[in-house]
C-alpha cells in the first residue's frame, strides 16, 4: 500500500471535513441530503481513523467533535440543560464486543438494554406541572430549535400528563412508512420534489413555520430517554422506560434487557431480518448500559455517551460506479448483460457485479458505462441496478449499445419476436456447453459436490469435460487430474466419489440436469413422478405429455424434440450406471414435524443449517429465529448460542443432532438424493 505523506494526510482531512460539513448542512439544515448515509458514514469512518492515527491534525471544526445538527434562524433557540448527544456507530459484532470490553474496564457486570434505533429525528419534550410547555430539536446538541407548535399536532405526544410533574423526556419523531408513501405520492401528483426517505420527511415536517403542515403529515413518536432520572428515583433505563409508559408516552415495545453481550446477536439477526415488517424505519439497534449510576461513571465525549452505542444495519441499497457492461452466455444461449461494478459493501457482502436483465431494461433506465448507480439485492441474492443517479453524470459516460455477435463464439445473435433476450443459436458455443455442464452438477440437478463453476470451466478448457458423460469417465484420468495445479489426491478422490454417488440420484435430478428446454426443477419432478422411468418418459408421445397437468404444448414439444435428438446420450448414461428410476415418495408429513415450529442453534455436524431447515420444511414444520412459548423444540449443535439458554429457561424441549436425525426417520438418509 502506498504510504500517505503528512501533507497528503492533511489535504485528505481537509477534503473530508469540507465534504462532511457540507453534507451535515444539507442533511440537518435543509433536510435535503445529496449523498447517501453510507457514503457519509464511510467518509466519517475514514476521518475518525486518520484523526486517531494523527491526533496532532485534529481540527477544531472537525465534524467528529460535534453533534451534526444546525439551527435555522426562523425558529427560536432553546438551550438544552443536559446536552442532547449523538451516538457512536458500530457496524459489526466485533465492534460491539470492543464496546463491551471498554465498558467492563469500568463496570463489573454490566447489563444492557437493547432498543430499536428509530430512523427519525430526536426531540426533547418539556412538561411543567404536567403540561407540555416546550418541544425542541437536538440542533447542535447544546442549542436546538423550538418546534412546540408542530409537536403539539402529533397525536401520541401527550399535551398533559396524568401527574402534575415537571419533567423532560426525549425520544424520536418519525414518519410511519405509510404516511411517507402517501405524502410522496401526493407530492408527485402536484409536481413537488419528493422526500428522500421518511427521516428527511419527518425532519422537514417539524421544521415548518405553519403547524397545519406538520398536522397533515401523520407524524408519530417513540420516547426513550429520561435525562434527569435521579429526580424521580429512577435507577435504570428499564425503570425509566416503565415510568415514561405510565406517564402515557409511547415507548417502543421491542426492547430487550441482556446480561451477556453475546445475546445481542439474536436480537440483531431478528430485526435485521424483520425490520421491514415494522410500520416505521429503523436503521439499527441501540445498546445502552442499563444502570444509571454506571452510565454516569462511564461519562461521555463531547459528542457521544460512552455508555451507549448504535449498531447500524448493513446498507440494503448503495451507490457505486458502473465500470463496464459485460455479456454472459447461458446454457440455452441466452445473452444476459451484466454490470461490472466498483466493489462495494451491500447487505453484508462485497458486490462486484449486478444483473442488467436485457437490452430493454438498460435502455429504459438509460444506464451508461461510467454512471453512478444505485444497487440493491433482489430477493437478497443477486444484486440489481435500481436507478442511475443522473445528477452525478460528468458527460464522459458511454451510452449502451447491444452487441450483435456472441462474445464467445462470434455467431450472429438473434432476438425472437416477443422476446426481450438475444440468443446465441450455436449449440457448439463453448460458453453454452460450459454452462450446460455447470447446470448438470448444480445443487438442484445432480448435486455433485465439490464441482464449482471454475472447476467445470477449467476441466472443459483442459479437454477433460466436453459432454455430460465425461464426468463419469474422469475416474480413468485420476492420475493426471491429481497432478493438476491446485488439486491433489484428496480433492480428486472427493470429487470422484461425489460423481459416483450421483449415479444413485432419483430420476427428477437427472431430467433437470439434462437441461431440456423449458423443463425446470418443478416440471422435472412432475415428469419423474408421472413416468417413473426414463424409458417411459423417452417414449412418451406428444399427446400424452400434453395431457399432464402443468405440462403445456410448448414444453411437450420441447421434450419430444430433446429425446429424438439425444437417444444415444441417454443410452450412454444408462450404460454408465446412472439410475434411471424415480426413487421418490409421496410426501407424507412426519407427525413430529407437521405444523410445528423449530429453532436451530449451534453447528450441526452432519448437515448445514440450510439442509436442516429444508428437512424440517419437507416434513411439514418451519424454522423460526427466536425461541418462544410456541417453539416445539430447539435443535442444538455444538457451541449453541443464547437460544439454548432461553429454551432451558422456558422449558422448551431440546433435541441434540442425534435425536433430530432419528426423529426425521428416512428423510435424513434421502437428503440430497431426492
Ligand atoms: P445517529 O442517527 O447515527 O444516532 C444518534 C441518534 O439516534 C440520536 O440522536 C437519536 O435521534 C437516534 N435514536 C433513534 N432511536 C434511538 C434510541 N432507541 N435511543 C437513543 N437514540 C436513538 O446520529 P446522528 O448524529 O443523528 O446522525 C448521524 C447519521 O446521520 C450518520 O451516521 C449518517 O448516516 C446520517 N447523516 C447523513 C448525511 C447525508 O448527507 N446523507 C449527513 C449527515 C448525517
Amino acid at each position: 500500500m502506498v504510504e500517505m505523506s503528512d501533507k497528503m494526510i492533511e489535504k485528505r482531512i481537509d477534503e473530508l471535513i469540507k465534504k462532511l460539513n457540507q453534507a451535515n448542512y444539507e442533511y440537518y439544515a435543509l433536510d435535503n441530503p445529496t449523498i447517501t448515509d453510507q457514503e457519509y458514514d464511510s467518509m466519517m469512518d475514514e476521518l475518525i481513523k486518520l484523526e486517531t492515527n494523527h491526533p496532532d491534525l485534529v481540527r477544531s471544526d472537525s465534524p467528529t467533535l460535534k453533534v451534526g445538527g444546525q439551527v435555522i434562524s426562523e425558529f427560536s433557540k432553546v438551550t438544552h440543560e443536559v446536552p442532547m448527544m449523538s451516538l457512536a456507530d458500530v457496524f459489526n459484532i466485533d465492534e460491539i464486543r470492543d464496546f463491551d470490553a471498554r465498558v467492563k474496564k469500568v463496570i463489573k457486570n454490566p447489563s444492557y438494554v437493547c432498543e430499536l434505533k428509530i430512523d427519525g429525528l430526536s426531540v426533547s419534550l418539556k412538561y411543567e406541572k404536567g403540561k407540555l410547555v416546550r418541544a425542541a430539536t437536538r440542533g447542535d446538541g447544546t442549542v436546538g430549535e423550538d418546534i412546540t407548535h408542530n409537536v403539539r399536532t402529533i397525536k401520541n405526544v401527550p399535551l398533559s400528563l396524568p401527574n402534575d410533574i415537571d419533567i423532560e423526556v426525549r425520544g424520536e419523531i418519525y414518519m410511519p412508512i405509510k404516511s411517507f408513501n402517501d405524502l410522496n405520492e401526493e407530492r408527485a401528483k402536484n409536481n413537488q420534489s419528493l422526500f428522500a426517505n421518511p427521516r428527511n420527511a419527518a425532519a422537514g415536517s417539524v421544521r415548518q413555520l405553519d403547524s397545519k403542515i406538520a398536522a397533515s403529515r401523520n407524524l408519530s413518536t417513540f420516547i426513550y430517554h429520561l435525562p434527569d432520572s435521579d429526580s424521580y428515583g429512577i435507577k435504570s433505563q428499564e425503570e425509566a422506560l416503565e415510568l415514561m409508559k405510565k406517564l402515557t408516552f409511547t415507548v417502543n415495545p421491542n426492547i430487550r434487557v441482556i446480561s451477556d453481550i453475546n445475546e445481542i446477536t439474536d436480537y440483531i439477526e431478528y430485526y435485521n431480518n424483520h425490520r421491514h415488517d415494522l410500520e416505521y424505519d429503523i436503521d439499527g439497534i441501540v445498546i445502552k448500559v442499563n444502570n444509571i449510576a454506571d452510565q454516569r461513571r462511564l461519562g461521555a465525549t463531547a459528542k457521544v455517551p460512552r455508555w451507549a452505542i448504535a449498531y447500524k444495519f448493513p446498507a440494503e441499497q448503495v451507490l457505486t460506479t458502473l465500470i463496464n457492461i459485460e455479456f454472459c452466455v447461458g446454457r440455452t444461449g441466452k445473452i444476459t448483460p451484466r454490470a461490472d461494478l466498483a466493489p462495494v459493501r451491500l447487505a453484508g457482502s462485497v458486490v462486484r457485479s449486478a444483473t442488467l436483465n436485457n437490452e430493454d431494461y438498460i435502455i429504459s433506465k438509460d444506464i451508461r458505462i461510467g454512471d453512478t448507480v444505485s444497487i440493491r439485492k433482489a430477493g437478497d441474492i443477486i444484486p440489481e441496478v435500481v436507478e442511475v443517479i443522473k445528477n452525478r453524470r460528468t458527460g464522459n459516460e458511454i451510452p449502451f449499445k447491444m452487441i450483435e455477435n456472441c462474445p464467445i463464439c462470434g455467431s450472429k445473435l438473434v432476438r425472437k419476436e416477443n422476446e426481450a433476450a438475444y440468443f446465441c443459436l450455436n449449440e457448439n458455443c463453448d460458453a453454452r456447453k460450459i454452462e450446460g455442464l455447470i447446470h448438470f452438477v448444480s445443487r438442484d440437478a445432480m448435486f455433485i459436490e465439490g464441482f464449482g463453476d471454475a472447476i467445470v470451466e477449467d476441466f472443459y478448457n483442459y479437454g477433460y469435460l466436453k459432454r455430460i458423460p465425461d464426468f463419469y469417465y474422469l475416474k480413468e484420468k485420476k492420475q493426471e487430474l491429481q497432478e493438476l495445479e491446485g488439486f491433489g489426491k484428496k480433492s480428486i478422490d472427493n470429487l470422484l466419489s461425489a460423481i459416483e454417488k450421483s449415479k444413485e440420484n432419483s430420476l427428477e435430478r437427472l431430467i433437470f440436469g439434462l437441461g431440456i428446454k423449458l423443463v425446470g426443477k418443478k416440471k422435472a419432478s412432475i415428469l419423474a413422478k408421472y413416468y417413473n422411468t426414463m424409458d417411459n418418459l423417452m417414449n412418451a408421445k406428444y399427446e400424452d405429455l400434453k395431457g399432464i397437468t402443468d405440462i403445456g404444448d410448448k414444453i411437450a414439444r420441447s421434450i419430444v424434440n430433446y429425446f429424438s435428438d439425444n437417444k444415444e446420450l441417454i443410452i450412454e448414461l444408462k450404460d454408465i450406471g446412472i439410475n434411471m428410476n424415480y426413487l421418490g415418495y409421496d410426501v407424507v408429513y412426519n407427525e413430529l414435524f407437521k405444523d410445528k415450529h423449530f429453532v436451530l442453534t449451534g453447528t450441526l455436524e452432519n448437515m448445514t443449517r440450510n439442509e436442516a431447515k429444508k428437512l424440517i420444511e419437507e416434513n411439514g414444520g418451519d424454522v423460526t429465529s427466536t425461541v418462544s412459548s410456541i417453539t416445539t423444540a430447539v435443535i442444538v449443535g455444538t457451541s449453541p448460542g443464547s437460544k439454548y439458554d432461553k429454551a432451558v429457561k422456558l422449558g422448551i424441549p431440546i433435541w441434540n443432532e442425534e435425536e433430530f436425525i432419528s426423529n426425521l426417520g428416512g428423510s435424513y438418509e434421502r437428503m440430497g438424493r431426492i
